[in-house]
């Protein structure tokens, strides 16, 4: 038997489609349709038909719904209900409402045809397959068409930078894909609250210049205002703007996230054939691309302003800046930075190494321990400028160098330097002369208590003058590197010496003095004397800052080749405003002022010394708690002979 008429009651028109004209007609059905579950209804009531297929999944009358309805009317016509979930629970309760079979998308035409088979055993006796007719194969040619025209914009919306282009090729593809007659993209004017027209195909020159449309009180207005795509038919003309008026027209929302900016829109002023979902559907998509085409714009022309400004900004500064990238490439260098090493900007992009001939720049960049974030250097030119340059790692960019020209500073800190020297050598002869006298008059005759004391007190201040005198010319000596008697050393045996030589201090203060020393520690070259002052120096500090009862730790280790030595103390501790000035002369802080003796010179010499052997000092300290000082000694091997003792300045 054929010829049974089936209803198919489904909202999807593609679906649709396929199954009336390509899965049930070829097989000789007489197939009528509905687009809503309400529409079926009534073509069930009316029709009566052999077979409904319907689907569950529609807004208001749900294919249940539908069926209990029929049931309910006293109607028995045998259904299939096609679903997107399959469930036992959904099984039930379709079979209980009348269903006698569901399928379950997607589906395959011959899982549908074997359901109708299993309702209606007679029917449908047409060929065993489907035939898709011509029309269907050049329907799916269309929908690849469209596909690759949406992949093209896409891949265009990408890889362009430029907008005009990108937006000249969506509105060209709106126009193809939709075979509307013009196509328009209109943005909102914030400040205006009116529309007005970004790009255009195949419309007026003049209106596209002119046109400004009230978000208020038109059509695209409506699609900003709603953020809804508009699609309006072919039933009678549509006025855009008095004196502009179309047959069709369809319009979707261009949002940035979230926000509606504009509107893309086709219409038709000659063409009958109104604008279908499938339009809507691809105008949204490209919608969608030409929102991220404006917002790469968006992005790009920021950017491009930012670098604008911080390009004017690195020329202005006199400071030397430059950029390398964690390959070692240098990615930027400022015009005063390549007056001063005398190259062009054509060495960006090159290795810093061969770009740049200046070891002592380069080792900066590249002798970073690591974790390293920061590194300061002092870079001296040939023609006696001195620099200082700071590198900070930067994540993604690599490293910046800046560089300030410190030739100034330099020359006043010599000058002082030689002021203090000269002067405080001046001053001995002085002092020898009060201390002698001093001495002198307790044994030129009787004197009372009281000139005793006095005399004890001159000689105190002598005392003090002399040490003061002695701490400022040994910093002038050996800043000014005359203090190079090198030798061999074991710093095992400085630090001993000099714990055990402040152990009675620390024991008249109740302290616990520990020593912790590696037993791996090797023999070095470098300057005995200073560095004996320089643990003394160090250690008589944390005993002297740190109240009784205190524990002074002193440290010492090999860490590959250099040696670590840590002077740990529980005394009062360093405010961190301080902490970068502790080793500045004459440096002491507020809090130590009147109530610690000493000269502020201690740490400027610990500084000297330690830098003079290649080394380095820092401190960590936390404000009533104790500070740590870490020193740290590179390892140096004796010059061939060892007998020279007098060996050039490190
Ligand atoms: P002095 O000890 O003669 O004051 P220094 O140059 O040795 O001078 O030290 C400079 C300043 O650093 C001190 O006055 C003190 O404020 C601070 N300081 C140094 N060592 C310590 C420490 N172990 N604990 C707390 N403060 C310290």
């Amino acid at each position: 038997m054929a010829g049974e008429r089936v209803l198919l009651i489904d909202d999807d028109e593609d679906i649709r489609d396929l199954i009336a004209d390509y899965i049930l007609s070829p097989k000789g059905f007489d197939v009528s349709v509905a687009k809503d579950g309400a529409e079926g209804l009534q073509k069930a009531l009316h029709e009566d038909p052999d077979l409904i297929i319907v689907d569950l999944m529609m807004p208001v009358v749900s294919g249940l719904d539908l069926i209990r309805t029929l049931t309910k009317e006293g109607r028995d016509t045998p259904c299939i209900l096609i679903t997107a979930y399959g469930s036992e629970r959904l099984a039930v309760e379709t079979f209980r409402a009348g269903v006698r079979d569901y399928i379950i998308k997607p589906f395959k035409d011959v899982e549908l045809l074997e359901a109708v088979h299993r309702v209606l055993p007679d029917a449908g006796q047409g060929p065993a397959s489907p035939v898709y007719p011509r029309h269907t194969s050049q329907q799916l040619e269309t929908r690849l068409r469209e596909l690759s025209t949406l992949i093209g914009i896409g891949k265009s919306v990408t890889s362009q930078l430029d907008l005009e282009t990108v937006l000249q090729r969506v509105l060209e593809a709106g126009v193809a894909l939709t075979g509307a007659d013009e196509a328009s993209l209109l943005l909102l004017d914030p400040a205006t609250n009116e529309l007005y027209i970004r790009a255009a195909k195949n419309l007026d020159e003049e209106l596209v210049s002119t046109l400004r449309l009230k978000v208020r009180d038109s059509l695209a207005g409506q699609v900003i205002h709603t953020g809804e795509p508009l699609l309006i038919g072919s039933d009678g003309w549509q006025k855009i703007k008095t004196s502009y008026l179309v047959k069709s027209l369809l319009y979707v929302p261009l949002k940035v996230k979230e926000r509606v900016i504009g509107v893309l829109g086709v219409d038709n002023k000659v063409n009958t054939t109104p604008f279908t979902e499938r339009d809507q559907q691809m105008l949204s998509a490209l919608a969608d691309y030409t929102a991220i085409a404006i917002e790469n714009a968006q992005l790009f022309a920021e950017t491009e302003a930012e670098w604008r400004m911080l390009e004017a900004v690195l020329s202005g500064t006199e400071d030397l800046v430059i950029v390398v990238d964690p390959a070692g490439d240098i990615s930027l260098i400022n015009k005063a930075a390549q007056e001063v090493f005398q190259v062009g900007d054509d060495i960006v992009g090159t290795p810093l190494r061969s770009a740049i001939d200046r070891p002592d720049l380069i080792e900066l960049f590249e002798a970073r321990a690591d974790g390293e974030t920061n590194r300061r250097a002092e870079i001296a030119l040939g023609d006696d400028r001195v620099f200082n340059a700071h590198v900070t790692s930067i994540d993604d960019v690599g490293w910046v160098a800046v560089m300030q020209d410190i030739t100034h500073l330099k020359e006043l800190d010599r000058i002082k330097s030689e002021f203090v020297s000269v002067v405080s050598h001046d001053l001995r002869s002085p002092l020898t002369a009060i201390l002698g006298y001093v001495e002198l008059l307790s044994r030129s005759g009787p004197i009372n208590e009281k000139q005793a004391e006095f005399i004890q007190r001159l000689q105190r201040s002598v005392q003090n003058i002399t040490i003061l005198i002695s701490d400022l010319l040994d910093l002038g000596r050996i800043e000014a590197g005359f203090d190079q008697e090198m030798g061999s050393y074991h710093l095992a045996a400085l630090v001993r010496d000099a714990v055990d030589g402040l152990r009675p201090t620390a024991e008249l203060r109740h302290q616990t003095l520990d020593l912790r020393i590696a037993p791996s520690l090797p023999p070095n070259w470098g300057n005995e004397l200073r560095l004996r002052q320089v643990i003394g120096n160090l250690v008589g500090n944390a005993i002297k800052f740190t109240p009784e009862g205190g524990t002074v730790l002193v440290e010492a280790h090999r860490d590959e080749d250099q040696v670590v030595m840590r002077v740990q103390d529980t005394g009062i501790g360093i405010h961190p405003s301080e902490q970068p000035y502790i080793f500045d002369k004459f440096f002491r802080s507020d809090t130590v002022a009147n109530t610690h003796q000493g000269t502020g010179l201690g740490l400027s010499i610990v500084k000297s010394v330690i830098e003079r052997h290649g080394g380095r000092i820092w401190v960590e300290s936390e404000l009533g708690k104790g500070s740590t000082f870490t020193m740290v000694l590179p390892i140096i091997a004796p010059p061939s002979s060892e007998a020279s003792v007098a060996a050039p300045a490190l």
